[in-house]
């Protein structure tokens, strides 16, 4: 048994200040503050320990593109694991149909490796093709396709029960049929990419959506008269935000966050994230990356070089969020989307042991993946 001691441990119960968490193989045994049990002591000389980070929006890191290879994927998640994400669900941009069927069995390939080659990959989020054209962001309008059931079950069944989230433009013709097979198959429906009016994207809330993709980003944007996907975003949904202080201002994290449980911190983290600057592609797109930010040739931003690590320090540091708050959007709010509570997201008995110690600058210090320290 491992026992770190001598650590500010983040609960979702509060922090124990002088707290300590027993591992016992690739659980959490025992959590504790005071004096600690017996066992393989680690000193962590006051240092934060958070759970793990969960990125539910990711598309590379590491100079790696999921979409590129099945090799390229894997590469990507240890790159993302190394700035303590610990459970990643990998998104898929629209692509031709055969290759998004070809890129999700590769994720369905690295899940059924099992947890040690695979722990960290729990599922595929498909970012299209029923999106708007009208808010693509940086997807390829090429790839982009209306709502159709028939091809939303082929997908699924590429997927191999590992697709966990699909985001979907409600405004569009049979979008709310999709969103209702969606919700049937388990797969998480979130509203994003859409040019939805308030009333639209109510509409989507109520056929089953319980999402937003990277709230404000890909969407009409508020406005008092025609409040659209934000408000109805805001009100209703679960809201992913890109926390890397460019694609949202920072009091924005704060205004979400201001309802316990509806702030999941994403990264939307394209191949260039900690790779520089330079020319990337994303999906089958030219991507500039001039100092940490992504654009297409048209200016728009490209998904981001952020890391979970960064997204976290940012949310307490420039939002203002206290670190229970953080660590919450950071980690217990993305495994609750994923309906994955029950074994990760916090730090408490009995869960995986998936755990990040920060410097007192919040600054990350180590990670451990099940019980082993990456
Ligand atoms: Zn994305």
């Amino acid at each position: 048994m491992i026992v770190l001691t001598n650590a500010r441990v983040v609960t979702a119960d509060g922090v124990l200040t002088d707290g300590w968490v027993q591992v016992d193989g690739t659980r959490i045994a025992a959590v504790g503050n005071g004096t600690a049990p017996p066992g393989d002591a680690l000193d962590l000389a006051g240092a934060w320990l958070l759970p793990g980070f969960i990125d539910i929006h990711v598309h590379g890191g590491g100079g790696h593109d999921v979409a590129s290879t099945a090799r390229d994927l894997a590469a990507a998640v240890a790159f993302h694991r190394s700035h303590g994400t610990t459970r990643t669900l990998i998104s898929l941009a629209a692509a031709p149909l055969d290759d998004l069927a070809r890129q999700l069995g590769w994720i369905a390939d690295l899940i059924a490796f099992g947890p040690s080659t695979s722990g960290h990959v729990v599922g595929a989020h498909l970012e299209g093709p029923f999106l708007s054209p009208e808010r693509r962001g940086a997807q390829n309008p090429a790839n982009l396709l209306l709502p159709d059931r028939e091809t939303f079950a082929e997908l699924l069944a590429a997927a191999r029960g590992t697709l966990r989230c699909i985001t979907i433009a409600p405004e569009l013709p049979g979008a709310l049929d999709l969103i209702a097979d969606a919700v049937a198959a388990e797969v998480v429906a979130a509203i994003g990419h859409s040019d939805a009016t308030y009333a639209e994207a109510v509409a989507g809330v109520e056929a089953g959506a319980s999402l937003a993709t990277h709230l404000c980003n890909g969407m009409r944007p508020f406005d008092h008269r025609e409040p659209g996907v934000v408000l109805a975003a805001l009100d209703r949904l679960t809201c992913e935000v890109i926390n890397d202080g460019l694609h949202v201002h920072p009091m924005v994290t704060a205004l979400v966050a201001r309802d316990a449980g509806r702030l999941v911190l994403v990264t939307d983290a394209m191949g260039a994230a900690g790779a520089g600057d330079g020319e990337f592609t994303l999906g089958d797109q030219i991507v500039t990356v001039l100092e940490g930010e992504a654009r297409l040739p048209s200016g728009s931003l490209a998904g981001s070089t952020l890391t979970m690590d960064v997204a976290l320090r940012r949310a307490v540091l420039d939002s203002g969020l206290s670190i229970e708050a953080a660590s919450a959007a950071a980690s217990g709010n993305p495994a609750r989307v994923l309906n994955l509570a029950d074994s990760c997201g916090r730090i408490a008995a009995g869960l995986d042991a998936d755990l990040v110690v920060l410097d007192a600058d919040l600054r990350l210090q180590r990670v451990m993946s099940l019980g082993a320290w990456c």
